[in-house]
């Protein structure tokens, strides 16, 4: 469990006339077991907040901390491709991050591919495994080196509807196991409010809009009427704030 602040987090990209403001001074705190999700429309900066968390982009200006009992966390990522080695095996994959290649470090990979259900598929190759499996091995891998926090970016957005759905859930009881802070981007609201306590709305210039809590319980089923009702709820909102594709 992580501790996360962002203080006046600004990122341009570019000079002049081409200058874009990917973040617009984002002032905010994530603590503790939490899942929260980013979402916002194509291009408000979710990937750049999510990448500069991440340490993979640096900000034009402010300050930032992710901390774990005091001292740096330890961060795992999860990008919307699983960016497996394709020559390399499924156990391989997992074993390739990892510090050593103790029996013990085999043993913890093992219990990673366990839990999304892929415990048999250690021998296989990427080639020969679905879309789904894959990027279920890259959620395997990620939680396998047993980060304090979590960074996702689309990880289900290339997924059919029912894959995304099944990994959701498999998702939902990693983090419910491991209790680890979750950061997850999403242009998907109904996957937002499907996983998330927390909803933080982001609008094009990277403005942070809005910052919702939701109060439900877990597993939230979407064709529930209170998860229904929450997800319009975000939606109406989305509208209030002009966030809606048109
Ligand atoms: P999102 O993930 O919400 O779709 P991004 O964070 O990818 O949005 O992009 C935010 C804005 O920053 C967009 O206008 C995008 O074109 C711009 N941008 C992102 N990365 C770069 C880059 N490496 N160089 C120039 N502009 C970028
Ligand atoms: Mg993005």
């Amino acid at each position: 469990m992580a501790d996360i602040k962002i203080s006046n987090l600004h990122k341009e990209f570019g000079v002049g006339d081409d200058k874009v403001v990917a973040l617009e001074n984002v002032n905010l705190e994530i603590s503790g077991h939490v899942f929260v999700s980013i979402v916002g429309p194509s291009g408000c900066g979710k990937s750049t907040l999510l990448n500069i968390l991440s340490g993979i982009e640096t900000p034009t200006s402010g300050s930032l901390t992710i901390t774990q009992a005091g001292a740096q966390a330890a961060p795992g990522y999860v990008f919307q491709a699983a960016r497996l080695l394709p020559w390399r095996t499924v156990m391989d994959n997992l074993l390739f991050v990892q510090a050593d290649k103790s029996s013990e470090t085999r043993a913890r990979c093992q219990k990673y591919l366990d839990m999304v259900q892929l415990g048999d598929k250690g021998d296989k190759f990427p080639g020969e495994l679905s879309g789904g499996m894959q990027q279920r091995v890259g959620i395997a891998r990620a939680f396998s080196i047993e980060p304090d926090v979590m960074f996702m970016d689309e990880p289900f957005s290339h997924l059919d509807a029912i894959t995304a759905r099944s990994l959701r859930r498999e998702l939902h009881s990693m983090w419910a196991a491991t209790k680890k802070t979750i950061v997850f981007v999403t242009h998907d609201v109904g996957e937002a409010v499907e996983l998330s306590n927390r909803i933080l709305v982001f609008a094009q210039g990277g403005i942070l809009k809005d910052d919702i809590n939701v109060e439900l319980d877990f597993p939230r089923d979407p064709s529930d009427e209170a998860v229904a009702v929450a997800k319009a709820n975000v939606l109406k909102k989305f509208e209030e704030l002009d966030l809606l594709a048109t």
